[in-house]
Parts: C-alpha cells; structure tokens; sequence
C-alpha cells in the first residue's frame, strides 16, 4: 500500500498539522501521481473549518493538484510513467447516468466523489487530498497539462479556473457583452482573466481599494470599488451577466442593481450564510440569479488546452507546507496575490 505524508486537519478549531496516511494501489485504469504543487483554495478553509457542516477528519484538503505519474495501470492510455497529469474537485463519479455520459460528472445524479473528505467508491476509505506526496485517481478524472505552462501556476486552474470559465461560457461572455466580476480572489482573478481573454467588456468589482492597479494589469476594463455607492450607481443596469465569486457573506441587492433587463447574476462563492434577496430587485428586470459548480472533465480538459493556446496562467505566490496556517488567516484578510500554491517538495 502507498503511504503518503500530508497535513491535516483533526478538528474544525486547531491549526492544520503533519499526517501520515495509507493510499490503496492503483487499479487498471488508475495512476499514481507523486504530487509537485497543490493549490490553495477558499474551499478548503471552509472545509476544514466545518463552515459547511459536511467535515470529516481527520481531512487532507486540496483540490488543485498538478503532479508527475509514477505509475499506471494496464489499460491506462492517456499517460505515461514520467507524464505531469493535474487533478481537480471530483475523482470519481457513477460513470453511467446521463450527466456523466455527457461528461457532466460534477452533476452526476448519484453525487460525484469529491477529492477529499469523501466516500471512496472503490474502497469505501475517506478519499484523502492534495495536501500529501502523492495521489491515486482513475486517468477519466486526470487531465493533461500544455507543456508551455508553468506546472506551478497551472495548478490553480483545476479550481479556480474551470469554476470560472465553465460559467462564462455557459452565459456567452464574449464580445458585445459587459461582464461583471465579483471578488479579486483566487477565483475572481481568473474570472477576469477568461472574460477579458473571451472579449466581453470586463469590469472588476472589489472591495479593496489596493487591489485597483492590479485589476487593470489583469484585464480588466474598468474596475468599481463596490462599497462606493456613487461608483455602483453610475453603472446602474448596464450589465449582461455577473459573476460572483465572494468568499464571506454578503448582500446581492447591490450587484442586482448593477444588471440589465433579463441580466444574470451566477453565484459561484459558497460563503457561510446564504445571501438574502430583494425581490423587487428581480421582478423589475426579469433578473436571474443562477449558480455553477467547477466542470465536467472535458471542459475541465478544454480550459487547460484553451490556457496553453493563450499562455493564461494563475498569479501565484508559492508557500511551503509548512506555511499553510499562516496562508489561511492572510486570506481571510483578502491578502494573497492572487492563489496560494503549496510547493510539495516541502514535504519531504
Ligand atoms: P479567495 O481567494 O479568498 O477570494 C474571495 C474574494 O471574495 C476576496 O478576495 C474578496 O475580493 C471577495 N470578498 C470577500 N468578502 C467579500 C464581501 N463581503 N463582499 C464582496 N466580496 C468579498 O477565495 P476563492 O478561493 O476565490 O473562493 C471564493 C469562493 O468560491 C469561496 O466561497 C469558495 O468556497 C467558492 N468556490 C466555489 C466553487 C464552485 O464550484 N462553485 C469552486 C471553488 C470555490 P475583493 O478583495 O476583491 O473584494
Ligand atoms: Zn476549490
Ligand atoms: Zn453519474
């Protein structure tokens, strides 16, 4: 059996700290992966924190893996011993109802199986993430990386990016359109990075007034401090589609004013407490406030092909494991620039 070193939270209050575990082996459509970075998402600290009330410990998070394969099952075609493969939220899904044979897995009807703090199908343990040396997963739910990419900066995107390029595009955010992102986090600036790249019109919305500058360098065409409220109402029912990526709770009324006429606001952000809602606020427009959750494997695949063809990559400021306690109270504060990715090499 592999053993894999990681950390790991024991309860929803203490500090993330050394764990050392038991993989199974790989089945014949399984890889191993030694993991080279993995990155840090908002996510995980809700997670670990029981902020969903869905907590198993002890729990491995880290659901933004990029690492190189260390060995592959017989029926494996899609990788090689040696090959960087990447892998996302979910590992495994039923494999059979119409969602997963459209390649929508993340709908699947029988509930897909998140990388970590899960029931594995195979062997029913509790599926163990990306903060440790190594992973198992079936090469369906592992993804190639463009060799142009750096493999550090990439693994962000197994998140962060098809959490945000799924939607844009499901909502045609393109040319013509004027889209809206919420929150200058590590989903927010990717966010921008895809609509601005797909040539909508983009216009950041943040609640810090520091992060102004580097909107603009990201792509952004504009950007509104969304706590001036004069700010706000000069761009009163001018947007096309909205996407909402804040971390912490908070009020829609504000970005629903923002919208045109059968506007959309889709809600990626999973705060703690849900939003409360105006409802004249969506009567008076036609409004619609949609959610979207990551993306099925291809579309995860194409996101990856489509960064290596436009050279997008995440910003990143790579840490240690063993600053990861640290890496989480700077997130709160709305201090990373703009992912944290852990360097896995760390570990060792
Ligand atoms: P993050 O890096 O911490 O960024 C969150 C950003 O939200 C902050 O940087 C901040 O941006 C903004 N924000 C915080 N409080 C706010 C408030 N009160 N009002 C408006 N904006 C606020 O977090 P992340 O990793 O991007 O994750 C964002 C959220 O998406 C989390 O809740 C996470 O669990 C969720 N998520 C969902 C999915 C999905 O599939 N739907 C996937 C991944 C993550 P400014 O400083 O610019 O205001
Ligand atoms: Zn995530
Ligand atoms: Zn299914």
């Amino acid at each position: 059996m592999p053993s894999s070193k990681g950390y790991a939270a024991f309860d929803s209050k203490s500090p993330l700290a050394p764990h050392t575990f038991n993989r199974r082996e790989p089945g014949p459509s399984e890889i191993a992966i030694e993991i080279l970075y993995c990155g840090v998402c908002h996510s995980d600290l809700h997670m670990t924190r029981n902020e969903w009330g869905n907590a198993v410990y002890p729990m491995v998070p880290g659901h933004e893996i990029v690492g190189r394969v260390t060995a592959a099952g017989k029926s494996v075609t899609k990788f090689r011993v040696g090959d960087l493969a990447a892998v996302g939220v979910i590992v495994d899904s039923c494999r059979h109802c119409e969602p997963c044979n459209r390649g929508e897995e993340h709908f699947c009807i029988e509930g897909s199986t998140l990388t970590y703090a899960a029931k594995d199908r195979v062997d029913g343990s509790i599926t163990m993430g990306g903060y440790s040396s190594n992973y198992i997963v079936d090469e369906r739910f592992a993804h190639t990386i463009p060799a142009n990419l750096d493999p550090a900066a990439v693994a962000p995107l197994l998140c962060a990016g098809i959490t945000t390029y799924s939607p844009l595009r499901h909502w045609n955010a393109g040319p013509g359109k004027k889209v809206g992102i919420v929150g200058l986090g590590g989903l927010g600036h990717m966010g921008l990075k895809f609509a601005h790249s797909f040539g909508a019109h983009t216009v950041q919305l943040t609640t810090s007034l520091k992060k102004k500058d580097d909107a603009l360098k990201l792509g952004a065409d504009e950007v509104i401090v969304s706590t001036d409220a004069a700010e706000m109402k000069k761009h009163a029912g001018t947007f096309d589609f909205i996407l909402d990526t804040a971390s912490a709770p908070h009020a829609l009324d504000p970005y629903l004013s923002l919208l045109k006429q059968d506007g959309t606001i889709t809600l990626v952000g999973l705060p703690e407490k849900p939003p409360s809602i105006n409802m004249f606020a969506l009567i008076t427009k036609r409004a619609s406030i949609a959610g979207s959750m990551i993306g099925g494997m291809p579309e995860t695949q194409e996101m990856l092909d489509y960064c290596g063809r436009n050279g997008i990559v995440s910003e990143i400021e790579v840490i240690p494991i063993q600053q990861i306690n640290e890496a989480y109270e700077r997130m709160l504060k709305q201090d990373v620039k703009y992912r944290f990715v852990i360097d896995m090499s760390s570990l060792r």
